[in-house]
């Protein structure tokens, strides 16, 4: 059930802040979890999406595995109770503490996104007196067709091992005794609809696999990371993303060799829908064309994604019935990106309405911050009002 239902216990709480429904969470990981097992397939749960704690512990619990990008994720992780041999750990930017840490945790694998870090690994595996199971990110050259700052699998991308340095790549692995290749790492990209990206992800993937495997290197897991998109425009029509599609496809296309595991790293997919921000109108006006503008609690500390890329959430007033007008919906915060949303319709929104920022379970809290000394937002669920 989205906000709309709970008006009334909500219209109490503080504002801003994330309303969860742990119904349409639970509901969405099983549906993930069914349509991956199908095939075998192993999700790992991007924690960068969202790292609530309650929400975290809720996706452990239902078996999926962790993908981490820092150490404090990985230790986040370990905290909510996912054995460490399920736990992932990629980011173009590790820091030796970091690794350390990881190595110590003895955690499932490093995604490796350099031939330079692939030689600190080692040696700071081979200080700890360890084996670091490794796979590589290789940068396939797959373009996404998504917002140009949630591409990451394109030639000039900062992320992965570029193809052209893949044969540089295997033959430094002879020369590495304490890591151990044991998979091929992906991820190209976010918020991905168009499935004919994902078809062009399978046959890099299978090129790129040949090759490994002709140069004698057994992989076990192929992981295909994240990216599969979600309905930020119709959240009631779709509340719970396509896995079945998705998973249908790979299994299509993707070759799979005998023993191999093929894993997935979901984040958006996975707890975008089940999010709302819901804030509360203070004022209104109206700008020198007539451009009516309702400001309220909320900001672009609360919720990012409008601002640094100009991302859609649907805007609904839990609490007006009256006839609808147009309007500008902005943050308090001293910033002309703080705006959530332009030629808005909502019925006549005025001070005291609720407001719900739909689909913002992902991206939303986890990129929070404290600019303009706000306040954090706080977090409500559906089991627990
Ligand atoms: C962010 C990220 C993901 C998750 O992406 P979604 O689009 O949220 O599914 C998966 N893998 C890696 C390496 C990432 O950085």
């Amino acid at each position: 059930m989205s906000a709309r239902q709970y008006t009334e216990r909500l219209q109490l709480q503080q504002t801003p802040f994330y309303f969860y429904d742990m119904d349409l969470l639970r509901r969405t990981l099983e549906e993930a979890l069914r349509e991956s097992s199908r095939y075998g397939f192993k999700v790992h749960y991007a924690l960068k999406a969202n790292f609530d704690e309650r929400i975290v512990r809720e996706i452990i619990r239902t078996g999926c595995g962790i993908d981490c990008v820092s150490g404090n994720e990985v230790r986040m992780a370990i905290e909510c109770g996912c054995p460490a041999s399920e736990v992932v750990y990629a980011g173009v930017g590790k820091s030796d503490k970091e690794i350390r840490y990881a190595l110590q945790q003895d955690i499932f694998a490093f995604n490796v996104e350099s031939l330079h870090e692939l030689e600190i690994i080692n040696a700071l595996a081979g200080e700890a007196g360890r084996k670091a199971r490794i796979a590589l990110r290789i940068n396939p050259n797959v373009d996404p067709r998504t917002h140009r700052y949630i591409s990451t699998g394109q030639s000039e991308s900062k992320f992965g091992i570029s193809y052209t340095e893949v044969n540089a790549a295997i033959a430094s692995l002879a020369s590495l005794p304490n890591v151990e290749i044991v998979g091929l790492h992906f991820h190209v990209g976010s918020q991905i609809l168009d499935m004919s990206v994902f078809e062009n992800l399978c046959h890099r993937v299978n090129d790129i696999k040949s090759w490994f495997e002709e140069q004698g290197i057994r992989l076990r897991h192929i992981n295909l990371g994240g990216g599969l998109g979600v309905d930020y425009y119709h959240p009631d029509r779709h509340p719970v993303a396509d896995f079945a599609s998705y998973f249908a496809l790979v299994n299509r296309l993707l070759k799979v060799d005998a023993g191999q595991t093929v894993h997935f790293e979901l984040g958006r997919s996975l707890v975008a829908q089940c999010g709302e921000l819901i804030t509360r109108v203070l004022y209104n006006k109206q700008t020198a064309s007539g451009t009516r503008i309702a400001v309220v609690d909320g900001g672009m500390n609360d919720l990012m994604r409008p601002a640094l890329y100009q991302a859609y959430h649907k805007i609904e007033n839990l609490t007006s019935s009256g006839p609808v007008e147009s309007y500008m919906i902005v943050g308090p915060i001293c910033e002309s990106a703080d705006v959530f949303g332009r030629d808005v319709e909502l019925p006549a929104t005025g001070r005291g309405d609720l407001l719900s920022l739909r689909t913002a379970g992902a991206y939303g809290m986890s990129m929070a911050s404290r600019y303009n000394m706000q306040d954090l937002p706080g977090a409500v669920y559906s089991d627990r009002l």
